[in-house]
């Protein structure tokens, strides 16, 4: 699969030539207050993710770090130093073959968001849903 995206103003945009992971709910804490809601994130091998531009990257916990435009603002990565980076679901400029697989951090989810579809959820990370 070969997939293209970019934030909104196109300061930053990336590639991934390799294979992704199907799109995760995210409703932790971090999530929401860095996208003002919770995130859909798709992820792929870090190996295969091309970055062009130069996104500025907040170290968000002991672990990882999230990667967003300085411009305008689009929260596009978040990066746990691992194997595969994610990407957030809604940079890409294509999307149509991908599905939603679950949900996780739902122990932190705002009060107003009502889970409303048949998908996996779990209170907290979960690598049954986050695995590929
Ligand atoms: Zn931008
Ligand atoms: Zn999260």
């Amino acid at each position: 699969m070969s997939k293209t995206g970019s934030c909104l103003c196109g300061a930053i945009t990336y590639a991934v030539s390799g294979p992704l992971r199907h799109v995760v709910y995210c409703h932790c804490e971090q999530c929401r207050k860095t996208s003002g809601n919770f995130v859909a994130a798709i992820s792929a091998r870090r190996t295969s993710v091309q970055i062009s531009g130069k996104p500025q990257w907040y170290k968000s916990s002991k672990a990882a770090r999230r990667g967003f435009c300085p411009t305008c603002g689009g929260n596009l990565f978040w990066d746990g130093q691992g194997e595969n980076i994610s990407i957030m679901a809604g940079t890409l400029n294509s999307s149509a073959d991908l599905l939603a697989i679950g949900h996780i951090f739902v122990a932190d989810k705002a009060g107003y968001v009502q889970i409303c579809d048949e998908l996996p959820q779990a209170e907290q990370n979960e690598p049954m849903i986050t695995k590929w």
